[in-house]
């Protein structure tokens, strides 16, 4: 790190991205006010490759599933098989389109759904790119920038999954996306995601009282689920975080469902909470029906409830060594552009996909500070917003060498 920050280009290349702190700004107030909910992220992928091509990277282009890629080609002399890296930020927001985009202003506080989450992470490339161009700054191996899809909610990490299943890989992997400057998140939080629906023939409130209802049936389910018992270490957590359902107030209930999230840093506990789920189901569905049976006198099948239970997410847990070249490159460098670095613990992330494969990965911090986040009142101070590219940068430079003064650690 020491060698690194004696060399001469990379001096004018930190003193850049402090130079270029207001168009960075500029940019994130243009850039943030595009929606961009998961699956839908076209507006925001045209800006970038837009601004990728105007910057200088090489080789810009849109995969299959809307991740925009940029590259500045390191020295190294190996032929078609060249290694490289990617260095990236989510365009996704949690915020479906009907949800206004504006900027509010009220002292030094500004105030936008995903001004942090990952708006500001994205301009965060932009300037890192320039400065790179600038200084001349040529890496060891190649360096792609990549604004990637889909990291939010039932985006299910597609754009990251996406990448990691190409046959060839990148050999690691950098997220800015932590809403602590100087955060590190270094492994991956499994999560599991289900939708599951309850079906049953409905009726009228009164003239039908005692067919199964899919309602009864659900909050049946909800409840059993609400006794799983987890373990504190490792963290294992779970919620019901949306349901659905129901005609009306007079109306048996014909379909209901909810949204289950589980999460954990251990497979097992997974792998265990998924199996109580869908046992609850099946017990409760089962009850509920049986009360039909034997309270009511109700005995055709098509009367009785049935489930179906849909996986609408996975993103596998994975683990890697605390004091790996990439967590120890982050840490320092932080140090040495003056922000305080912070192993965080408490995210699933677009590193999960890398982590969970054995390729050394980290999500580090975005610059300035802020709070909110996933909510339509997220906001951003900015505070020495330039520290955390210019940390990204070092480290970044650490993973892909640089011709002369580093080696690449990995
Ligand atoms: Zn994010």
């Amino acid at each position: 790190m020491k060698r690194l920050l004696e060399d001469a280009g990379v001096q004018r290349a930190l003193s850049y991205i402090k130079a270029d702190d207001d168009r960075t700004w500029d940019e994130l107030m243009e850039f943030c006010v595009i929606p961009a909910p998961s699956h839908e992220e076209q507006l925001r992928a045209e800006y970038v490759r837009k601004k990728f091509l105007e910057i200088g990277l090489e080789d810009v282009h849109l995969d299959a599933v809307m991740n925009v890629f940029g590259t500045i080609r390191g020295t190294e002399k190996t032929g078609r098989d060249r290694p490289f890296m990617v260095l990236a930020a989510h365009t996704d927001i949690v915020f479906p389109m009907s949800t206004p985009l504006e900027v509010k202003v009220e002292g030094d506080k500004f105030t936008c759904p995903g001004i942090n989450d990952d708006s500001r992470s994205v301009t965060e490339l932009f300037t890192i790119a320039r400065a790179m161009i600038d200084a001349g700054i040529r890496p060891y191996h190649d360096l792609v920038f990549c604004a990637n899809v889909c990291e939010e909610g039932l985006g299910d990490l597609k754009g990251a999954k996406f990448i990691f299943a190409q046959e060839k890989k990148p050999y690691a992997f950098i997220s800015i996306d932590n809403p602590v400057d100087g955060g590190i998140v270094w492994y991956g939080t499994g999560s599991r995601r289900y939708r599951v629906t309850v079906h049953g023939n409905g009726g009228h409130s009164f003239a039908d009282f005692g067919f199964p209802s899919a309602i009864h049936g659900l909050g049946n389910i909800i409840a059993r689920i609400s006794e799983i018992e987890v373990p504190k270490l490792p963290k294992t957590t779970y919620n019901v975080g949306v349901i659905n359902g129901g005609t009306s107030i007079n109306v048996i209930a014909e379909t209901a469902s909810f949204l289950f999230d589980m999460r954990s840093d251990s497979q097992e506990e997974l792998d265990r909470m998924e199996g109580i789920m869908r046992a609850a189901v099946k017990d409760c569905i089962e009850q509920e029906n049986e009360r039909a049976r034997t309270r009511h006198g109700i005995t055709e099948e098509r009367y009785m409830l049935t489930a179906e239970i849909e996986q609408v997410g996975d993103r596998p847990a994975g683990t890697q060594p605390v004091d790996s070249p990439i967590i120890r490159a982050a840490w320092e460098a932080a140090e040495l552009v003056g922000i305080t670095p912070e192993l965080r613990d408490e995210t699933s992330t677009d590193a999960n996909i890398p982590i969970s494969m054995g390729i050394p990965a980290i999500c580090i911090g975005r610059g300035g500070r802020e709070g909110g986040v996933h909510t339509t009142s997220e906001w951003h101070i900015r505070d020495n917003d330039w520290k955390a590219p210019q940390r990204t940068l070092l480290c970044t430079l650490a993973m892909t060498g640089l011709e002369g003064v580093i080696e690449p650690k990995i």
